[in-house]
């Protein structure tokens, strides 16, 4: 912690609640204070002290091509020469959704929107107007941004209905949401055998990040789409983390099967506040103005955020080799954090899907769910985190949260983190 990180951490606590605009930046989880990073390109980022890190956060998701990528700022700032708002129609939103459209079988028509939060929250309303139904079914330890109907954890017993995970959600409100646990093939069956006539939806992270990182088990996302498809439900896709970042076409691709809604954000934006919805239009066209599901933003498909959006596709696209790269890359850094935690003989379990990982600590894995993720020994997570910015890598500072690959990323700086963590595991 240098001192000018300390000295605007200080300042931020007096006008900022925590001194942060998000909770996981305080550094709660890991001890001690955030640093204020000054800027970034490719895989290093720079704090007000100067001190250079290794990130593996990548702004939690969207900067699957690093800081600062040439082509998305020279966009960004292109756009806003000609304005930074109109509130009126573009012709960049259109070609925006349509290069969305393209990637996604599952999709006809999109809607942009502005954060993960506000496109997920949207994706529940648009699933309920579609079904006339109310209930909600997600999975225990998947995030969806902070809408209340998402903001709901399992209530005591396999069956019941949510309790609020915040102060502020309503009982009435978290009590249409059901809570199961991930990769739990026998409590989908149950609940749906309750409750399938009366449910809109469920909404599921693919791949799942906001536990750390949980890999759906074979059959899982089939059984998902079987038992919606059979109650009349749909099925969202919240591909917030996933899309764009796993494939092209995101997670749905990967394990070929259609969601009715896709849900947007990170990636897509290029590091902008910007996310989406996607669908088959008979499900789009419920939104307003052509349907009764009202949906509406000042900012949304705003000029700036979709020209960097724009630019980061087209940059994802023209690259044909970007996912195999991103892959090796990946692999890379997982290997050697196997190897470092192999010759220190610290017990640590390695998730990794694409370019998402976790470093479970405490635990030998595997990680089915969050009864599995939270037997993690997060002390110990806390004590590799200190150690590891001591030696200049920025990791998430939390263990349930996943750790980000770029294609930035090269060898010698994965190897680089490799070498770091056999030094950190070694002093915990
Ligand atoms: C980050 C995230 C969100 C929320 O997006 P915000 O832009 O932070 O509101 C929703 N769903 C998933 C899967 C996410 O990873």
């Amino acid at each position: 912690m240098g001192k000018a990180s300390t000295a605007a951490f200080k300042a931020a606590t007096k006008v900022i609640p925590g001194g942060v605009n998000s909770p996981v930046r305080a550094f709660r989880a890991v001890g001690g204070n955030p640093l204020f990073i000054a800027k970034g390109e490719g895989a290093i980022i720079t704090d007000v002290d100067g001190n250079e890190y290794l990130d593996f956060v990548g702004s939690w998701g969207p900067h699957l091509l690093g800081h600062a990528h040439p082509l998305i700022v020279e966009a960004v700032q292109k756009a806003a020469s000609g304005s930074t708002s109109f509130g009126a129609p573009t012709t960049a939103e259109t070609e925006l959704c349509s290069l969305i459209a393209s990637a996604f079988s599952s999709v006809d028509k999109v809607r942009l929107l502005s954060s993960g939060t506000e496109a997920a929250m949207a994706a529940i309303r648009l699933a309920r107007g579609f079904t006339g139904r109310d209930l909600i079914v997600k999975f225990a330890g998947c995030y969806h941004g902070h809408a209340d109907s998402l903001l709901v954890s399992a209530g005591s017993g396999a069956l019941t209905f949510g309790s609020p995970s915040s102060a502020g959600v309503p009982e009435d409100i978290a009590k249409l949401t059901l809570v199961l646990p991930y990769n739990d093939f026998d409590a989908l069956d149950a609940c749906f055998k309750k409750h399938g006539r009366k449910i809109a939806a469920i909404i599921v992270e693919p791949v799942v990040g906001n536990m750390g990182c949980v890999i759906p088990q074979r059959g899982f996302l089939e059984a998902l789409r079987s038992i919606t498809e059979h109650h009349g439900s749909l099925l969202i896709f919240d591909e917030v983390m996933t899309g764009f970042r796993l494939a092209w076409g995101g997670a749905q691709t990967l394990f070929e099967i259609k969601p009715d809604i896709t849900v947007l954000g990170k990636v897509v934006g290029g590091g902008m506040p910007l996310a989406a919805i996607g669908a088959r239009a008979e499900i789009m066209d419920k939104l307003a103005p052509l349907g009764p599901v009202y949906q509406a933003g000042t900012l949304s498909g705003n000029p700036v955020a979709v020209a960097a959006g724009l630019a980061a596709l087209r940059s994802i696209k023209s690259d044909p080799n970007l996912y195999r790269r991103l892959e090796i890359i990946s692999a890379r850094l997982a290997f050697v954090l196997q190897e470092a935690i192999n010759e220190t003989g610290v017990k640590a379990y390695v998730a990794r899907f694409g370019s998402m990982m976790t470093v479970f600590f405490g635990t030998s894995g595997p990680v089915h769910n969050l009864d599995d993720a939270m037997k993690s020994d997060t002390e110990m997570f806390a004590r590799f985190h200190g150690e590891m910015l001591k030696r200049g890598v920025y990791l998430p500072a939390s263990q349930f949260e996943a750790w980000f690959v770029s294609t930035a990323h090269t060898f010698d700086q994965i190897d680089a983190a490799g070498s770091a963590a056999r030094d950190a595991l070694k002093v915990l």
